[in-house]
């Protein structure tokens, strides 16, 4: 669902361009809105979310899809915990629809897809290692590392049911929010991925942006 927001970029209180290859971490308060803006389009924004208070509560695929009974995410889909709890609500959509099911890029998945020697490109599973390790104080490791949203990914689902990855459908100057409903941390890996349509086979950055509680 198409949804624009009310909220004007100048009034946000944080703005972060995250290069592809790199990941983002932060903590986002309930109350406060974030938008992952795609500035040049068709690319992947592979993000998790975990409680800050308890970060063995963490984003959910099986309950959101559950609970909303479709598998795509957009504007009103409320992002569920593994406890059921709402963590995020997706407040704005100029996108359409975001995937959950597709998972994130590794470098193993990667030469068991493509080839083996794809096995030293960059990954998003691999951007996500990095920030746990780097960013300790969160106290998450490898284990925490769990299924995904993939934001502006488009993963449409055959008439059989497989899985499909196909040319974005996101494009430069749209954009997804989110407003958060507990203290969250947001680990997001802008995708590398080079040997599928994700990024349009040209992964560009995104910009993070957060605009405090009204
Ligand atoms: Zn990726």
């Amino acid at each position: 669902m198409i949804k624009e927001s009310d909220l004007q970029a100048e009034q946000a209180s944080q703005r972060d361009v995250v290069p592809a290859g790199d990941y983002y971490m932060q903590v986002l308060k309930a109350g406060q809105t974030l938008r992952i803006l795609d500035l040049e389009g068709n690319q992947a924004a592979d993000t998790l979310f975990y409680s800050s208070a308890d970060p063995s509560e963490r984003y959910s695929a099986i309950d959101t899809i559950r609970e909303q009974g479709n598998v795509y995410l957009t504007a009103g889909t409320k992002l569920l915990s593994n406890q059921g709890s709402e963590m995020l609500t997706i407040t704005a959509d100029t996108c359409g629809r975001h995937d959950t099911l597709g998972g994130a890029c590794a470098t193993e998945s990667n030469t068991v897809r493509y080839s083996l020697d794809k096995k030293c490109m960059h990954a998003c599973r691999d951007s996500w290692m990095l920030a746990v390790a780097e960013n300790d104080r969160y106290g998450l490791s490898k284990r925490d590392i769990t299924h995904n949203i993939n934001f502006f990914m488009n993963v449409p689902i055959t008439a059989a049911g497989g899985l499909t990855f196909e040319d974005g459908i996101s494009g430069a100057g749209k954009y997804v929010e989110m407003r958060a409903e507990m203290d969250v941390i947001v680990l997001m890996s802008n995708c590398p991925q080079l040997n599928n349509p994700c990024n349009g086979y040209n992964p560009t950055p995104v910009e993070m942006l957060i605009w405090d509680a009204a």
